[in-house]
Formats: structure tokens, C-alpha cells, sequence
């Protein structure tokens, strides 16, 4: 699907389906460029380089501006470019309504939305004086459907489709794809906070009976990058199961 050689930029891929996505587009031959907020991701420059693939990794808080455009700098400097952004760095800070604190709303709007927003500003620049470029948002199920505990991640993730949406009818005339992918639940750590209980009724409302893998995620998120969906654009793509249609 054409990602040979191409510059791939992923925030957060220390984990879970930023580090799965990594070592997906390594495969394919693509370049590199990976962002992590607080542990240095080894595992996934070892698993990289297994690959025979070129990467480079930074710290980066996508929250932050300033820190985006030196990141998106440094990527240009070592490789040339950026064909590909994903934005998959996310976080949850859960809690009911009454009694969440304003940080936790704003941490979690920060690096959820913000951060997508800095990134896609950031990155679009190059894309644009190319006219070239995809750029695939990692959403979730609960940006749909809602979730109680919620409130704040839902929120993010719900303003991210309409991100999506507003930025791909923006960058369409300039050959630049903006999609998003909703994940429903997925194995990853953010999913190994969930207790036994909450786990069994999680899998009574997915009708294919089991939770999703970082490499189902992983293979969408491939196909919005790639030359094969070029005539794709402003949509979200489900992958959960059919816990929500
Ligand atoms: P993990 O918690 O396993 O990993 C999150 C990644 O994001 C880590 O690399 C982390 O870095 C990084 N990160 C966190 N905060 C920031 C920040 N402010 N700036 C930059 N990087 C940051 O997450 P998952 O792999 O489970 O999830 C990845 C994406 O998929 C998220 O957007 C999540 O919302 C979404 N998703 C996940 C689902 C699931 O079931 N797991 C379901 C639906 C959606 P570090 O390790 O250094 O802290």
C-alpha cells in the first residue's frame, strides 16, 4: 500500500497502539519519527530497527505548542518531510461529572484535542506546499456513544471527530486526507485499568464477543494512510467490534 519510504509522525508510541502502529509502518518500510511523554519508548526503537527501518524519537507533550512545531522541526531535519501524521497520544482521567476536578476536564481536553489540533496545525504547513499529506486522528467508541466517567474523554474525543471532519473539508483541495479512527475496546493498558466486572459486561454489549487488538487498530489506521484510500476523507472509521453501528 505505497508506505515505502515514507515519513510517518506518531505521538505517543511509547505503548499500547502508538508502539503497535510503529512497528506496523517499520514493516512496511516507512521512516520513523515517534513522540512519548514520560518513558523513553526502547522497546519500540529495538522492534523498529528489526524492521531495517530508520526512526527517531522525541519527548514531546502534544499540549504544548511551542514544543510541537520543535518537534515537527526536527523531524524535517532528519528526514526531509512529513507524509503521514497520526495522532494517537492520549490520556483518560476519569471520573463522574459532580465530582471531577477542573484539571482533570483540562488534562485530558489538553492532550486529547489540543494536542491534535497543535499537531495537525503544525504539520499541515509541509503537507499543504507539497499538496500531499494524510493524516489519520485516533478517536474512540465513547466520542459516539458517550460514556459515564466519561464526561471529559468523551468530550475530547467527540471534539476530535468534528476536528476531523472541519480540517479534511479545509486541506481537501490541496490532495491532504484527514480521517479519523474510533477504536471501542481495545488491549492495551489504558484497558488493563478495568476490573474483572467492568470487563464482563464490557463484552456482553460487543457482538463479536471479544475486546479488539492494538493490531486491528493498527491495519485501519494503515489503510488511512495509504494510497488505497485516497478518495477517503472526513470519515470515522469504527473498528470496536459492532459495539456501536
Ligand atoms: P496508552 O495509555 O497505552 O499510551 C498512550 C500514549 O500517549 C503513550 O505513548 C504516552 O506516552 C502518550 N501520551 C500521553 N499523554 C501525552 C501527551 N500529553 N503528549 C504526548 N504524548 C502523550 O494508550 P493506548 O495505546 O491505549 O491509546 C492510544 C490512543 O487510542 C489514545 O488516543 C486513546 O484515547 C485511543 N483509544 C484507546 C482505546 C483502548 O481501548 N486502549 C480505545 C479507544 C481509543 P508515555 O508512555 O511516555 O506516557
Amino acid at each position: 500500500m505505497t508506505i515505502k519510504g515514507k515519513t510517518v509522525f506518531i505521538t505517543g508510541a511509547s505503548r499500547g497502539i502508538g508502539r503497535e502502529l510503529a512497528v506496523a509502518y517499520a514493516k512496511g518500510g516507512a521512516n520513523l519519527f515517534i513522540t512519548y511523554n514520560s518513558t523513553p519508548p526502547k522497546d519500540t526503537l529495538l522492534a523498529i530497527s528489526e524492521h531495517g527501518a530508520e526512526a527517531q524519537a522525541v519527548k514531546l507533550d502534544v499540549s504544548d505548542s511551542s514544543a510541537v512545531d520543535e518537534a515537527v522541526k526536527s523531524c524535517v531535519e532528519r528526514f526531509g518531510t512529513v507524509d503521514v501524521l497520526v495522532n494517537n497520544a492520549g490520556i483518560t482521567k476519569d471520573g463522574l461529572l459532580i465530582r471531577m476536578k477542573e484539571s482533570d476536564w483540562d488534562d485530558v481536553i489538553d492532550a486529547n484535542l489540543k494536542g491534535a489540533f497543535n499537531m495537525m496545525k503544525s504539520v499541515s504547513k509541509i503537507m499543504i506546499k507539497k499538496r500531499v499529506g494524510k493524516i489519520v486522528n485516533i478517536g474512540s467508541i465513547v466520542g459516539s456513544m458517550g460514556n459515564p466517567g466519561q464526561a471529559n474523554y468523551s468530550a475530547s474525543k467527540a471534539g476530535l471527530i468534528g476536528l476531523t471532519k472541519s480540517v479534511a473539508r479545509e486541506l481537501a483541495s490541496r490532495n491532504i486526507q484527514v480521517n479519523l479512527v474510533a477504536p471501542g475496546y481495545i488491549e492495551t493498558d489504558m484497558t488493563d485499568e478495568l476490573n474483572e466486572k467492568q470487563k464482563e459486561t464490557i463484552l456482553e454489549s460487543i457482538p463479536l464477543k471479544k475486546l479488539g487488538t492494538t493490531a486491528d487498530v493498527a491495519n485501519s489506521v494503515l489503510f488511512l494512510s495509504s494510497s488505497a484510500s485516497d478518495y477517503i476523507t472526513g470519515h470515522v472509521l469504527h473498528v470496536n467490534g459492532g459495539m456501536y453501528m
